[in-house]
């Protein structure tokens, strides 16, 4: 075994060879020793555990292909041929190219975020999005954190921290990993307090809760489950009635914070971010790559009185975003603002895509492999919204429907190894691909995936 060792390659034999010389060229010389370092160490690693020992140009793969995949931009551009709409695994919404444009711009150069172009004084980077998010929600002020679990552990730090917080026991609910209520309350400082049962509170179960020490009344969306049966809960309107009464704020996790009415699509409403403000809601906090259609964000909207403590609280420095998270979203309030977000959000355009044009652009995918004696169905199927909004809700759509001929792992498998990488779902063992998700100009590259995927 120590022979065996002993006849690895020296690192700089291995340095020596064109193939690595070559990363050389890309790369700074410290990192590629460091990995053929490292790689060597594995291969001995390996031998000491009784594997054989791999020849030298297998070895010089090893750390080529190393290099490929480790030493390149990061993340890929990918097909998104699931139908499911704001897909969590695939980065969420994807940004309209003028959004995308915006944080570009506000990236490459140097911009106004914090000075006033009129006084040349110092200014506030969310003074405008504020104004934006004011106009769009009709809250008196607005303000953007990291993510929406960050704008609630925020809110609630800022105006609850060591009193309590009222919760309906419905709604004291986990969405998506990691982010549980009850422990966001406890993180944030906050004793809970929950009131009414699981299915089934009343306004007059806040009011009863109410002590010198309550601090808010929280109501959280149920984004990513459904009760249902015998169930009551009290609207927005009741609960926020009972807080002014007693002089306590109603805070509101919207989830999603859908700006356009979801029931318009077919879908079932969706809780709007105007509406819980014109319901007396103080403040709502949602998500800016959910339904909104933007960059990851949260946003707060609600009383400017509230608004103030949140912007002073020393948490707010650390959940402080990006210019071009603040850029790319200013970009995605404005079609809001001019009644043109079906036609310009991508998250939008998908959801209300007519199922004929779905179905066209199936025919047209059908057509073209037919060309290259592929064979497919077009099947009627649903598109999801995804990303914890909507459970159980879906829109109607069709499929191409391909079988693999072989297995239909690795017919997916072979389609992620396609530059770029489509992402399609298996029924039944066959490939199921869904134009509604699949963005505009992206039909050839999907086309040459499919062809590329038979074995
Ligand atoms: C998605 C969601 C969150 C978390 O939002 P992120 O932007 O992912 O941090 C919190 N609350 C509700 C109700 C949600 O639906």
């Amino acid at each position: 075994m120590n022979e065996l060792l002993r006849s690895l390659p020296s690192v700089e034999r291995l340095l020596a060879t064109p193939e690595i010389e070559a990363l050389e060229a890309g790369f700074a010389h410290d990192s590629v020793v460091a990995l053929v370092r490292e790689k060597l160490g594995q291969v001995r690693t390996e031998i000491l555990s009784g594997s054989a020992r791999p020849d030298d140009a297998a070895i010089v793969d090893r750390i080529v292909g190393a290099a490929s995949s480790t030493f390149v931009s990061w993340p890929n551009r990918v097909i998104n041929a699931t139908g499911v709409i704001i897909h969590t695994n695939l980065g969420r919404a994807p940004l309209s190219e003028a959004a995308a444009e915006a944080a570009k711009l506000a990236s490459v150069g140097y911009t106004d975020l914090e000075i006033s172009l009129e006084s040349g004084k110092r200014g506030s980077r969310y003074s405008h999005i504020s104004e934006l998010l004011s106009r769009v929600t009709g809250a008196e002020a607005g303000i953007v954190v990291n993510n929406n679990a960050a704008a609630v552990m925020l809110v609630l730090a800022a105006l609850g921290s060591g009193r309590e917080v009222v919760v309906s026991r419905g709604e004291a609910v986990e969405i998506g990993g990691g982010f549980r209520i009850p422990d966001v309350l406890l993180q944030s400082g906050c004793k809970l307090v929950e009131v009414g049962t699981t299915n089934r509170t009343y306004a007059r179960d806040f009011e009863a809760a109410v002590t010198p020490d309550t601090a808010a009344f929280l109501k959280v969306h149920a984004s990513n489950f459904k009760v249902t049966g015998f169930t009551s809960d009290p609207g927005v309107d009741e609960i926020a009635e009972v807080g002014q009464r007693h002089n306590i704020p109603l805070l509101y996790d919207l989830g999603s914070g859908a700006l356009l009415d979801t029931s318009e699509y077919g879908l079932a409403p969706e809780p709007m971010v105007q509406r819980s403000i014109a319901d007396g809601t103080s403040l709502a906090m949602f998500s800016g790559d959910k339904l909104l259609g933007g960059p990851q964000c949260g946003i707060i909207v609600g009383s400017s009185e509230l608004m103030g403590k949140i912007g002073s609280h020393p948490l707010m420095r650390a959940l402080r975003v990006e210019k071009s998270t603040l850029a790319s979203l200013s970009e995605t309030l404005l079609p809001y603002l001019r009644g043109s977000a079906t036609d310009e959000i991508p998250v939008w355009q998908m959801i209300s895509a007519p199922l004929s044009a779905i179905q066209e652009r199936a025919a047209t995918w059908q057509t073209s492999l037919r060309t290259a004696k592929i064979d497919s169905e077009i099947e009627e199927a649903r598109s999801a919204i995804g990303g914890g909004s909507l459970p159980g809700e879906s829109l109607p759509s069709v499929t191409l429907s391909i079988d693999p001929n072989g297995s239909p792992d690795s017919f997916l498998a072979a389609m992620r190894r396609s530059a770029p990488p489509v992402i399609g779902r298996i029924e039944n063992d066959m490939i199921k691909l869904d134009p509604r998700t699949v963005l505009p100009g992206e039909d050839d590259a999907l086309l040459a995936s499919i062809k590329s995927a038979f074995p």
